[in-house]
C-alpha cells in the first residue's frame, strides 16, 4: 500500500511550534512527504505574513532532505479576497516558482490554496514547467468569497489522471499529471477534509490503518494521499502529535510505502506507457 503524505504549509505559529516536530518524527521513520510551500502572503493581511522560503530557508531545505518540495498558492489579493483571473493566478504562481527555484528548490508539484484549481491553473502550470498537481479532490465544493467557488464535483475518482485542456475534470491531453487528494467517503454530506485528515488523529491511535487499507483494495491499488496543515496541530498539540507519530510508526509495521507526488507521477507514467503498448495491465 502506498501514502502520500503532503503537507500544506502556511505562514502561521505552527510553522516553527508544529512541523520541526513533525519532521522529527518523520526522519526518525525514513518517511518521505511532500511539503507544498506557501509564497503568496506577501506581507499583507496577515500577522504571520511573508514569502517561508526566505523567512524560514533551513526548515523548507529540512523539508526538501526529507521528500519533495512542491508550490502552493492561494490566490487571494493584497486586501485577502479571492480572484482567479488568468493574469492574476499566472502572476502569484509565478512569483511563487521562480522563488522556490531560485533558492534551489526545483518544484515540479503544485497544490491550490483551499484545493482551487481550474483550466488556467493547467494551462499555467504546464507553461511553468510543472509535472503533477495535487489541488483536486473528488467531489469537494466550497464557496469562497467574492464568487469564486472550487468546484470539483465532476471528478468522482481517486486515480490519478491526465486532465483534459479543455476541462480539467476529465482525462484527457495535458502532460500534468493530477494526483486527486483521496476523498474517503463519496457523501457529499461528509466534509471531505475532516477525513483526509483523521486517519492519524484518531483518539484511538492507529484505527486509520485499517480504513486506508479498505480503500486501496476499492480503488484498485490507487496511491492514497493525505492531506495535512500543521496548524491543525496548535490545539491538543501533544494528543495529536502522539497520535501521527502513532500512525507513522503503525505504517511502517504495516509495510506501507511512503511516496512523494513526484514518484508517484513517474510510476504513474510508466503505467500509463505500458498500457499504451498494450504489454499488461497495472499491478
Ligand atoms: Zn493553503
Amino acid at each position: 500500500m502506498k501514502i502520500a503524505l503532503t503537507f500544506d504549509v502556511e505562514r502561521d505559529p505552527a510553522i516553527t511550534r508544529i512541523l520541526p516536530r513533525l519532521l522529527n518524527i518523520l526522519e526518525d521513520y525514513n518517511a518521505v512527504a511532500t511539503y507544498f510551500i506557501t509564497h503568496d502572503y506577501g506581507g499583507y493581511y496577515t500577522n504571520h505574513s511573508g514569502r517561508i522560503v526566505e523567512k524560514f530557508y533551513e526548515i523548507v531545505d529540512k523539508c526538501s532532505k526529507l521528500g519533495e518540495i512542491g508550490s502552493h498558492v492561494h490566490f487571494r489579493r493584497k486586501n485577502g479576497k479571492f480572484c482567479v483571473d488568468y493574469d492574476f493566478q499566472r502572476e502569484l504562481i509565478e512569483n511563487a516558482t521562480n522563488m522556490l527555484r531560485e533558492k534551489g528548490f526545483n518544484v515540479k508539484s503544485f497544490r491550490g490554496g483551499d484545493l482551487y484549481f481550474d483550466n488556467n491553473t493547467l494551462q499555467i502550470l504546464e507553461k511553468l514547467g510543472y509535472e503533477t498537481d495535487s489541488s483536486v479532490s473528488p467531489l469537494h465544493f466550497n464557496k469562497l468569497s467574492n464568487n469564486v467557488f472550487v468546484d470539483h464535483k465532476r471528478v468522482t475518482n481517486n486515480k490519478p489522471y491526465f486532465p483534459s485542456k479543455e476541462d480539467y475534470c476529465v482525462s484527457g491531453d495535458s502532460t500534468i499529471l493530477e494526483i486527486p487528494v483521496t476523498r474517503f467517503f463519496f457523501s457529499p454530506k461528509i466534509n471531505f477534509l475532516s477525513f483526509s485528515f483523521s486517519p492519524c488523529l484518531d483518539r484511538v491511535p492507529g484505527s486509520g490503518i485499517s480504513i486506508l487499507k479498505v480503500w486501496w483494495k476499492l480503488f484498485n491499488n490507487t496511491p492514497i494521499i493525505i492531506l495535512y496543515h500543521p496548524f491543525n496541530f496548535l490545539t491538543e498539540a501533544e494528543r495529536k502529535i502522539h497520535c501521527f507519530k502513532n500512525f507513522i510508526d503503525d505504517c511502517r509495521r504495516s509495510e506501507i510505502e511512503f511516496v512523494t507526488m513526484q514518484q508517484i507521477n513517474s510510476q504513474w507514467r510508466a503505467h500509463a506507457r505500458l498500457e499504451m503498448e498494450g504489454s499488461g495491465a497495472i499491478s
